[in-house]
């Protein structure tokens, strides 16, 4: 059940219905708002008629059931949407937040590289996997503890908040230490267990949905972290498995407008995943803020045709340059970069230059 406190309720009244929520045999979580406070009381077992009584408190406007089995995600406990802050980078606020950087982490130069380039396009976050959910075993599994290293200097170097992937609860503790915010991974959505350790950590969680997961159930995989204690969840729709065999995923673009009405939680987008195709990368980005994604993540690699992990979704580091540019006017995808300028600067003299990079033992 939801109990809106009227404008201007008092302090006091306020504490009183957090009382009553608790003794009814409910935990009461407090949003406050700039007007008017909302206290939602969650929980099982609880006397529900106690809390339908709260109507004839004093301060209390309305009394009504929450609609949704997503208790604490659902929008009508925060109608005013949640903003998830990540170093200085603010998701959910005025500004769309795009994140870049490779699948993997593969070496020093290579994540330096990438981590240079991307910010002087307009990145205001990183990305790299240290650990990496392959469906092969015999694939590349991430090079752990030395790709948070790496991570953390391209942190250093940048300045730019880094996120990358936990798969397991026992790496909670180091990836913490190492990286700004923590992802779960489609495959490991509903991994509980971990869901519920993370509720527990200090980091914001980006969730991304699962494969094969309904939208109710990839928001109450959020309800775990944010029923746990973390209210710091940020929502990634990476494309679903359909019919179609073209793309490695389907983007579920409408999902991600659903998730905003439904949830308070920002939303953001995954177009390599979602698509699997570098081309469609720029395209499904600038409907997907046209939508109202808070932003986007990406994977760029400086040489994509060499990446150990996902490097046919790969943009290199032009095509991500140019892809920043054509963002700038999500209505307009036909506008190119010299009919639109854009808001971003190109790639500056800082960033390392073509053909200086070696990567695998290849200079390019
Ligand atoms: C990734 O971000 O590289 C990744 C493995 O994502 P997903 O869990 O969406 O497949
Ligand atoms: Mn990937």
């Amino acid at each position: 059940m939801i109990v809106n406190m009227k404008d201007g309720a008092s302090e006091q009244q306020i504490e009183h219905i957090i009382e009553r929520v608790r003794e009814a045999g409910y935990q009461a979580h407090v949003t406050r708002g700039t007007e008017r406070t909302i206290i939602a009381a969650v929980g099982s077992g609880g006397r529900r008629h106690e809390l339908e009584a709260l109507q004839a408190a004093p301060g209390v406007d309305t009394v009504v059931p929450i609609a949704q089995p997503f208790k604490l995600v659902s929008r009508q406990t925060r109608p005013q949407g949640t903003v998830v802050t990540v170093g200085d980078v603010r998701l959910g606020g005025h500004k769309v937040v795009i994140i870049a950087g490779p699948c993997s982490v593969e070496s020093r130069e290579q994540m330096l590289a990438t981590a240079h380039a991307v910010k002087a396009s307009g990145a205001t976050m990183l990305r790299g996997g240290a650990y990496k959910p392959r469906t092969s075993p015999y694939d590349f599994q991430g090079l752990g503890v030395e790709a948070l290293e790496i991570l953390r200097e391209a942190r250093e170097q940048t300045g730019l908040p880094v996120v990358t992937e936990v798969m397991g609860s026992e790496d909670v503790d180091l990836i913490s230490e190492h990286a700004d915010m923590l992802q779960v991974g489609a495959r490991n959505m509903q991994n509980f267990n971990l869901l519920r350790r993370l509720a527990r950590c200090n980091r914001p969680i980006l969730l991304k949905r699962g494969p094969s997961a309904t939208v109710k159930e990839w928001l109450l995989a959020a309800e775990y972290l944010l029923s746990g204690g973390n209210s710091d969840v940020v929502l990634c729709e990476r494309g679903i498995k359909t019919f179609e065999t073209e793309l490695r995923n389907t983007m579920d673009l409408a999902a991600i407008a659903l998730a905003k009405e439904l949830s308070h939680l920002p939303v953001i987008a995954d177009p390599s995943h979602g698509t699997g195709r570098r081309s469609l990368i720029a395209p499904v980005s600038r409907a997907a803020i046209a939508l109202g994604a808070d932003g986007i993540i990406v994977e760029v690699h400086p040489c994509p045709e060499r990446a150990l992990s996902d490097g046919a979704q790969s943009l290199d580091l032009d095509g991500f340059e140019a892809m920043m540019r054509c963002l700038s006017d999500p209505m307009r995808p036909t506008a190119s970069p010299e009919r639109s300028p854009g808001k971003y600067a190109p790639r500056s003299a800082a960033a390392p230059a073509a053909g200086s990079y070696n990567l695998h033992g290849f200079s390019f």
